[in-house]
This record gives structure tokens, C-alpha cells and sequence, in this order.
């Protein structure tokens, strides 16, 4: 485990997750991905959605990246943690391999999407030709925003990693 990460780590946690907690989590998350994904769909060049695929490609560097710079040192590595991610990095790379602070770094992933894609939404409905199913899409890309805040939540208030991890919804006050 990161140094850093071992300091801080909490005693009062849960040391391993449930199966169909993960795979909810894990749902949650894809879904808002793949909802992203349609929202800026509309974005076109010579008829390819290339916004849409420039998304997908981030999605799938970033998560593989984050599994190695994240949670290659963190204290699930080889476990089940909330999202069951812990347990994917032992499979894909060595403990420890990766870089705490480009991990940290790539932790703004989860930050700075949700925002984005509310502007980027908004834009691609007032500039382009869009139908209804673009507003319900948003609808539904805030709703499952504020459902897999709130189980990010309840995921992280048991987690070890809580005072530490970059994008803990439950700090303990520690520092
Ligand atoms: S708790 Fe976070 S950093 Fe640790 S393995 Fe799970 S997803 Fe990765």
C-alpha cells in the first residue's frame, strides 16, 4: 500500500464487500458513462459521433489508468472494496505499481464529468437538432448522478480509505 495511504488509513471500516453491492455500484457508474456518451452523441464530423467516441476511449484509458496508479496501492488491493475495483487491479497489475499523485490526479475524472456534461448537454440541445429523448437523457444523467452520489457515500463511510482517497464522500474530520 502508498505510504500515504497506510497513514492514513481507517481503522473502523469494512474489510470487504458484498457481491450485488458491487455490481449495483459498478452498474451505476456505466450507466451514467453510457448516458454521457448519448448526450453528446449529436456531435458529429463527417457523420461519426466523435465526441461520443472520444469519451469512450477516455473512459476506458482513465478507468485502466486508475486501476494502476489508484488502486494498485490502496489498502482493497486484491479485495473486494465497494466497487470491487480493488480486486480487478490484482488481476491486471503489481501491488504498489503505479504513481500515488498521477492517481490522484486522474481521480478528477469523477469531479469533472458531472459538470461538464450538464454544460455540454445544454449546448448540444440549444445548438443542435435534438430531439425529446435528449432532454429525457439528461433528466435521467441527474438522477443517477445523485443515486450513485448517495451510494458512493454509503460505500465510503465503511470504507478504510475514506481519509485519504481522493474522491471520498465521507471524511472522518482526520485530515
Ligand atoms: S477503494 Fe477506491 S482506490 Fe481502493 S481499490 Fe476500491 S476503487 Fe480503487
Amino acid at each position: 500500500m502508498y505510504e500515504l495511504y497506510r497513514e492514513k488509513i481507517t481503522g473502523a471500516c469494512r474489510d470487504s464487500f458484498s457481491l450485488p453491492w458491487i455490481i449495483c455500484e459498478n452498474v451505476l457508474h456505466m450507466s451514467t458513462w453510457v448516458i454521457a456518451g448519448a448526450l453528446i452523441w449529436p456531435v458529429r464530423l463527417s457523420g461519426w459521433p466523435v465526441a461520443a467516441i472520444l469519451w469512450a476511449l477516455v473512459v476506458v484509458v482513465v478507468q485502466v489508468l486508475l486501476k494502476k496508479h489508484n488502486c494498485s496501492g490502496c489498502y482493497y488491493f486484491g479485495k473486494n472494496c465497494h466497487l470491487g475495483w480493488g480486486r480487478l487491479s490484482a488481476w491486471l497489475f503489481r501491488q504498489d505499481s503505479g504513481s500515488m499523485k498521477t492517481g490522484m490526479r486522474l481521480s478528477l475524472f469523477y469531479i469533472l464529468s458531472p459538470p461538464t456534461f450538464l454544460v455540454a448537454a445544454v449546448l448540444v440541445g440549444a445548438l443542435l437538432d435534438v430531439g425529446v429523448q435528449h432532454w429525457i437523457f439528461l433528466g435521467l444523467y441527474i438522477v443517477l448522478n445523485l443515486l450513485s452520489f448517495a451510494v458512493r457515500m454509503k460505500g465510503c463511510r465503511l470504507c478504510a480509505m475514506r481519509d485519504v482517497c481522493p474522491g471520498s464522500a465521507a471524511r472522518t474530520g482526520s485530515g
